[in-house]
């Protein structure tokens, strides 16, 4: 018998980097929202049109375009912040400064998480636990939100629909990379969904078979 998730999930691209923010409803009505990039006006907009009360903020990762929107809607909801993992603080700090760089206006607030996160940790909403995985690469403190019963995943900017995260920032790195993707993402099973943090969702199974960067054959070096 298939069971629905006790959760709803709606996705609200936000910034012009089209973030994928993930408002994460529980059958209590209480909500997490899943990297609040910015535009927080349209973000409290479709959480009261769930009728949900925003009650945490998670972040994957300290890229402007995950967590610019972050203090603000703290401020806006009483919501604690969780995430990311520690080292972290080198993205999450910087962010004020960013925004400026790419010119996406001075919306850009740098985060000081109420909460940082590491694997084994696992954080909650309206009953609802997910687990969290550490999984550096794209960025030295990245982590991912795993709900087992629901076998869905919010990852970040680890892994997309036929990509993989960029390593090319300052203390990014590839080989980290490709080693959380195996060692943390796919031990969670070919029929996990996931939501990536741009761009349509995937299965770790799809992802193993097709992706151009990580498919098991090209990882044998077939
Ligand atoms: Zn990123
Ligand atoms: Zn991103």
């Amino acid at each position: 018998m298939t069971q629905e998730p006790p959760f709803q999930v709606q996705i609200v691209p936000v910034t012009p980097f089209q973030q994928n923010c993930s408002i994460i409803r529980a059958a209590n009505g209480d909500a997490a929202v899943i990297d609040p990039g910015g535009e927080v006006d349209r973000i409290e907009e479709a959480a009261k049109a769930m009728d949900a009360t925003i009650k945490k903020i998670w972040l994957t990762h300290g890229h402007l375009d995950h967590a610019s929107g972050a203090m603000e809607l703290k401020r806006r909801t009483g919501a604690p912040i969780e995430g990311a993992h520690e080292e972290e603080v080198f993205w999450l700090s910087q962010i004020a400064e960013q925004s400026k760089r790419f010119g996406i206006g001075n919306e850009g607030e740098n985060v000081v998480p109420d909460r940082w996160l590491d694997d084994g940790d696992t954080v909650e909403i309206g009953g609802v636990v997910f687990d969290v995985y550490f999984t550096p690469g794209h960025t030295p403190g990245h982590v991912i939100f795993h709900q087992k019963d629901a076998r869905l995943a919010f990852v970040g900017d680890v892994l997309f629909k036929g990509s993989i995260g960029r390593t090319d920032f300052p203390r990014g790195d590839h080989a980290t990379l490709i080693r959380s993707i195996t060692e943390k993402l796919w031990p969670l099973g070919n029929d996990t969904r996931f939501v990536p943090g741009h761009g349509p969702l995937s299965t770790f199974g799809e992802e193993r078979r097709s992706n151009a960067f990580v498919a098991d054959h090209v990882l044998a070096g077939g």
